[in-house]
């Protein structure tokens, strides 16, 4: 993003009220805003305009936001644009969910308009620093490790370690989406997605030995963290 240039925001709610809160303050934050109120509308205007920040209520009419998501992260113009989620649900599944969706944060309604602003000051940020790792990034670096998708190689403070293939997919999709936590269903689904014969105690031996590979300690682990009753995530640098 050229300094400067006006950041745009897609605000995707079917709350009249709040959406036109949520766009008064974005438009004090310095968003141009453009508004939806139906997911399959967004998704058409997500296809062909970037933005630099989309707000996407989960219960829309048309296409609900997790939906909405999945799609934009799968092509278009917005494969690593920020997303905020706005749900009203607090379950922690659904918070999972919505992270796995592709989101990078989400806010629980009902909501302040500072928490608000707080959510979208730290992912643009985030995003500025180049910590969105969009989809077909190749080569990743997190922490002591360094990661090379296309020649398959990793390397561990210079050195470079042996991985299996599991062991790699693993580490990179957790590296790839730093900050963000997934369920073992997941990861499984994700790494050995065509194998009928592991179990998500496959995933906590996969991690185990990858631990004892990168971290300085592994039964102190800086990098690959338990997220307890959910799964595992990557450090973040805020950890
Ligand atoms: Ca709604």
């Amino acid at each position: 993003m050229a300094s400067g240039s006006v950041r745009r925001a897609l605000l995707v709610e079917d709350e009249q009220a709040l959406r036109e809160l949520m766009r008064f303050h974005l438009g004090l934050a310095g968003f141009q805003v453009i508004e939806e109120s139906d997911g399959r509308r967004a998704l058409e205007r997500l296809r062909d305009t970037a933005f630099d920040l989309v707000l996407l209520d989960v219960m829309l009419p048309g296409l609900d936001g997790i939906g909405v998501c999945r799609a934009l992260r799968s092509g278009g113009a917005n494969t690593a644009t920020p997303v905020v989620m706005v749900t009203a649900l607090d379950g922690e599944s659904d918070t999972v969910l919505g992270l796995e969706s592709g989101a990078d944060d989400y806010i629980t309604k009902p909501f302040g308009v500072r928490e608000l602003m707080a959510r979208v000051a730290a992912v643009t940020r985030r995003h500025d620093r180049g910590h969105a790792a969009p989809a077909d990034v190749s080569r990743l670096h997190v922490g002591d490790v360094a990661l090379d998708r296309e020649r398959r190689q990793a390397t561990v403070r210079g050195a470079a370690i042996e991985l299996t293939k599991q062991e790699f997919d693993l580490l990179f999709l957790l590296a790839s989406r730093r900050g963000i936590v997934f369920s073992r269903a997941s990861l499984l689904q994700q790494v050995w997605s065509d194998d009928t014969f592991v179990t998500e105690r496959t995933v906590d031996a996969v991690i185990s030995r990858l631990r004892r590979k990168v971290e300085r300690d592994p039964h102190d682990p800086s990098l690959l963290l338990t997220a307890w009753g959910v799964g595992y995530k990557c450090a973040d640098g805020s950890d």
